[in-house]
């Protein structure tokens, strides 16, 4: 007989299966190209954080590189997206260095643009430093800033001065109220505005929000200021505002998680919604059922 917690992850997996592209690289690979087919980028990450283990280390940087290798292969117009911890950053600094290395190289050999994650704020000047490192080796690089932060605008103007290329997010971690905004309005306000200098100041960045206040904000912006930019949006989400914006011949990226460790990145993403919660409700009632 099936166990009340074996119900609920396969109530959960079935719902995870529309944001996540499966367990595999072969699978990331084939949902980027489906993605791929309906006019979109993509930009694949391995799931998973705060690694401790070389191996599972080694085995996240094989994977990157894999993915690298296979874009031109499988003819997909791709980049990928590193969480910091995965490769190392949670044993130590050089640690996080020598793995992305390897990953920067291989993409500087096949041009695959390579974007930084941006994890919780115990982290934030030490991916701030990595990005310094690695940009001033490799211009197709990358990295995420959130909204929900008070220092963020003052990192987002130092790193619009090198040039840097900067993805904008709310921010997806639990902060103190002495350093982050807490109510969704002031992080909202506060994304407008750094949205407002990255369109003054900046070139080739991505509007990472499913906010559709955010991104008609956005559209307007860029009719004032003709930047080179793209939206970016988590794979199963906004399906029908993606294709509204690619028929105004905006650009597209769906970002593609995939691996086993789907269960935290699901919660996530039912935990932001009301409605996932109540999807997630009914399911587990139907299952029941059957
Ligand atoms: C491409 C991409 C990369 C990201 N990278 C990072 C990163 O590096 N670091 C980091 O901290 N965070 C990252 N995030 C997550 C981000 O910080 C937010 O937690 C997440 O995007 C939710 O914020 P939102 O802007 O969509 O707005 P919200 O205020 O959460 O949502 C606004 C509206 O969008 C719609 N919506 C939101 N979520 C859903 C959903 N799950 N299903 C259906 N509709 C939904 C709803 O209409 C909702 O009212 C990334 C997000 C994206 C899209």
């Amino acid at each position: 007989m099936i166990s009340g917690t074996q119900l609920i992850e396969k109530v959960l997996f079935k719902i995870a299966k529309q944001w996540i592209a499966g367990n595999t690289v072969d699978d990331a690979l084939t949902s980027a190209k489906k993605a791929y087919k309906l006019r979109r980028h993509a930009i694949i990450n391995k799931l998973g954080e705060y690694h401790t283990s070389k191996k599972q280390i080694k085995v996240c940087i094989d994977e990157y590189r894999k993915i690298i290798k296979s874009f031109r292969k499988w003819k997909i117009r791709g980049a990928i997206s590193v969480k910091p911890t995965q490769i190392g950053l949670s044993i130590s600094q050089k640690e996080c260095y020598r793995s992305f290395e390897k990953i920067i190289l291989d993409a500087r050999k096949a041009h695959v643009f390579v974007w930084l994650d941006m994890e919780s704020s115990e982290h934030t000047d030490e991916i701030i430093e990595i990005y310094h490192t690695f940009f001033s080796k490799y211009e197709r690089l990358g990295i995420a800033l959130q909204a929900n932060l008070k220092r963020t605008e003052n990192d987002l103007n130092d790193l619009l001065d090198i040039g840097a290329k900067i993805r904008l997010v709310k921010g997806a971690y639990r902060e103190k109220a002495s350093i982050s905004f807490k109510t969704r309005k002031d992080v909202d306000n506060n994304f407008v505005k750094l949205m407002k200098i990255l369109f003054r100041k900046g070139n080739e960045f991505a509007i990472a929000s499913h906010d559709t206040k955010i991104i008609q904000k956005a559209q307007s912006l860029s009719k004032k200021y003709p930047k080179k930019f793209e939206f970016q949006f988590l794979k199963g989400i906004r399906e029908e505002l993606k294709q509204d914006l690619i028929k105004k011949k905006f650009v597209v990226s769906d970002y593609i998680p995939y691996g086993v460790n789907w269960l935290p990145y699901s919660i996530r993403r039912i935990k932001e919604r009301k409605r996932n919660i109540l999807l997630l409700g009914s399911s587990l009632i139907q299952s029941h059922r059957v």
